[in-house]
């Protein structure tokens, strides 16, 4: 069984002007010890498929159908104490985008890593701030920093704090939205060496989320492609990026410059992603897509294996 088993997922927000469809019909599977990269264009809905999967969606959004059985249990069925008590940080955690700003300005690094472990495992304070200075040890950080109050860390210090808190219960699951985002290269290489670490030493799947492909590449065993809230590609990433079928992963891979090799025309996605209180009816793509059919506009192209574990949802490999 796998580890995490999401099938048909809808998130949508629910705004005085529209409904948002962030997150239509998204399934996927992620073994455990495995990381899964998502990447697509900003506003393509992969914070919103973060949120959903710790069952957290914030308002005016909500989960609105399909599942995430997660370890066997179906947590869209959950209440929420039974989250907060049984699978929030201790089945799965989340560091959030741009989350490193959201420290408490008043309290020490040390109390804020503390206090959920008072909470969750009844922890004595002094039992619970020996483990914060050993989780920090484990993120590469030193124990003094527990005395230290936000504004006296780096961004890559703060990040790496927020990556503490999200393995303080040690959970099988992690999602890391954005974790590298607005660091330096050098502070991104340690991160992503950090977490490829802890996956290896805690056999820990991870879903890394990023609109920066070299990232995923660095560090995904499989990789899926957002576009406009769907899920448009799926495999390893040695198929998406080496053996890319769906048109859009087509030019989302050639519009970033490579730095070894011969050089390519850079391409451009012509147009703008979609707004999602309004998508685009058939293939969500078509009014971009430089292959476009007919069918396209008319009818929704089904995600097919078009190779042993490569999903692509695209018209040009489907059966009409
Ligand atoms: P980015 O790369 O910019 O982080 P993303 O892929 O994470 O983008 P989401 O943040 O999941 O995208 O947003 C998906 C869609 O849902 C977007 O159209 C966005 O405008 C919309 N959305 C996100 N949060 C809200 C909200 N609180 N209220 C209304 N709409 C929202
Ligand atoms: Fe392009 Fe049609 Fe494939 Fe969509 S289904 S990506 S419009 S060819
Ligand atoms: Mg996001």
């Amino acid at each position: 069984m796998p580890l995490l088993e999401v099938r048909d997922l809808r998130t949508y927000y629910f705004t005085v002007a529209g409904v948002v469809k962030a997150v239509d019909g998204v399934s996927f599977t992620l073994e455990r010890g495995e990381v899964l990269g998502l990447a697509g264009e900003s506003g393509s809905g992969k914070s919103t498929i973060g949120f959903s999967l710790i069952n957290l969606v914030p308002p005016p959004g909500r989960i609105v159908g399909g599942s995430i059985i997660l370890d066997g249990v179906d947590i869209t069925k959950m209440s929420e104490s039974e989250l907060r008590s049984k699978v929030r940080w201790k089945k799965v955690s989340m560091v959030f985008q741009g989350a490193m700003n959201a420290l408490t300005p008043v309290y020490t690094i040390g109390y804020q890593i503390a206090e959920p472990l008072m909470y969750h495992l009844g922890m004595t304070k002094r039992e619970a701030l020996e483990r914060a200075a050993e989780l920090l040890e484990m993120v590469g950080l030193h124990r003094t920093m527990l005395n230290r109050y936000p504004h006296q860390l780096s961004g890559g210090q703060k990040q790496r704090v927020m990556i503490a808190m999200a393995l303080a219960l040690e959970p099988p699951l992690v999602i890391a939205d954005e974790p590298t985002t607005a660091l330096d290269v050098v502070v991104q290489a340690q991160i992503l060496n950090l977490m490829k670490r802890l996956r290896r030493e805690k056999n820990m799947s991870i879903i890394m989320i990023s609109h920066d492909l070299s990232v995923i590449a660095e560090i995904a065993d499989r990789v899926g492609v957002m576009y406009a809230g769907k899920l448009v590609e799926l495999g390893t990433a040695e198929q998406v990026f080496n053996n890319p079928q769906h048109p859009y992963t087509r030019l989302l891979l050639k519009s970033i410059p490579k730095l070894r090799g011969p050089v390519d025309k850079l391409e451009y996605i012509p147009g703008t992603p979609p707004d999602l209180r309004n998508p685009p009816p058939g293939c969500r793509f078509h009014p971009r897509c430089p292959w476009r059919m007919d069918v396209c506009s008319r009818e929704e192209p089904p995600l097919v294996e078009v190779e042993d574990g490569h999903y692509v949802a695209c018209w040009l490999h489907a059966k009409r």
